[in-house]
């Protein structure tokens, strides 16, 4: 079994396309589907043909272009149950703990309600990857669109049990903001002040962000770090729930 392969690229203003291709059956599935001329000339590239599109959530910056791939390439799009009114050109609907074949290669679906009620993120364990969209970005996390912090919360204990080396493909590139942020909240962790100045040099260079890894996260990422005693004690919230001490910082960052 060869490994699988990615193709990274931009798409519209700050989305990341993501293109996944298994070399021996030669599958290649979009991760989303943002925007139609940056994923073809990424198949180009490479010369790969699409035949699955993988939709997390309905937002118009991760389907707009299902109809024209599938009108093009003819490919099955795959996206969540609890959503599936919303996702354009839906094949198959998937909820959580579903798995499905790519491949030779086992694709986990795990539902992340908190950003919208059925997003969904796909995790393929047995290459350590992990398709997050907008649950969990590198430093950050989705905006609460259509479900409670309590839920968010829970989704995101969901990734953070998968294992630490885990390559994690977001969404969007936030990770500066996010990191700026995230010292406001945690500013005497060391690990994030060194990957935010990591960081900095990185975008000032306009190199990608992606991927980043569930162990970094974990270290780094204070909407992970909810139980943290030193986030808790410089929010003044040491007694709270760790519901609530997400809660505020997901606040703290809308206002940010
Ligand atoms: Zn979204
Ligand atoms: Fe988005």
């Amino acid at each position: 079994m060869n490994a699988l392969e990615l193709e990274i690229f931009t798409c519209r203003s700050d989305n990341y396309g993501v293109l996944l291709h298994d070399p021996d059956s030669g599958l290649t599935a979009s991760i989303d589907a943002p925007e139609l001329e940056p994923i073809l000339a990424a198949a180009d590239r490479r010369g790969w043909t699409i035949s699955h599109v993988f939709t997390t959530h309905h937002h118009g910056d991760h389907v707009e272009a299902n109809l024209a791939l599938k009108e093009k390439f003819g490919c099955e799009v795959i996206g969540p149950l609890n959503e599936a009114i919303a996702i354009p050109g839906l094949d198959r609907a998937v909820m959580d703990d579903d798995i499905f074949e790519f491949g030779a290669h086992a694709v986990h679906v795990i539902e992340t309600p908190g950003h919208t009620a059925g997003h969904v993120c796909y995790h393929l364990p047995d290459s350590k990857l992990l398709f997050s969209a907008d649950t969990l970005f590198a430093l950050g996390c989705g905006r609460l669109f259509e479900r409670p912090a309590a839920d968010m919360w829970r989704s995101l204990q969901k990734l953070a049990v998968l294992p630490d080396e885990t390559a994690v493909y977001f969404g969007h590139e936030y990770t500066l903001s996010n990191a700026r942020f995230a010292l406001t909240i945690d500013p005497d962790n060391q690990r994030l002040k060194d990957r935010a100045k990591d960081i900095e040099a990185m975008r000032a260079e306009g190199r990608f962000t992606i991927p980043t890894t569930i162990g970094l996260e974990k270290e780094t990422n204070p909407f992970l770090r909810a139980a943290d005693p030193a986030i808790r004690r410089h929010l003044l919230m040491e007694t709270r729930t760790n519901e609530e001490v997400f809660a505020e910082i997901r606040k703290r960052k809308d206002n940010f």
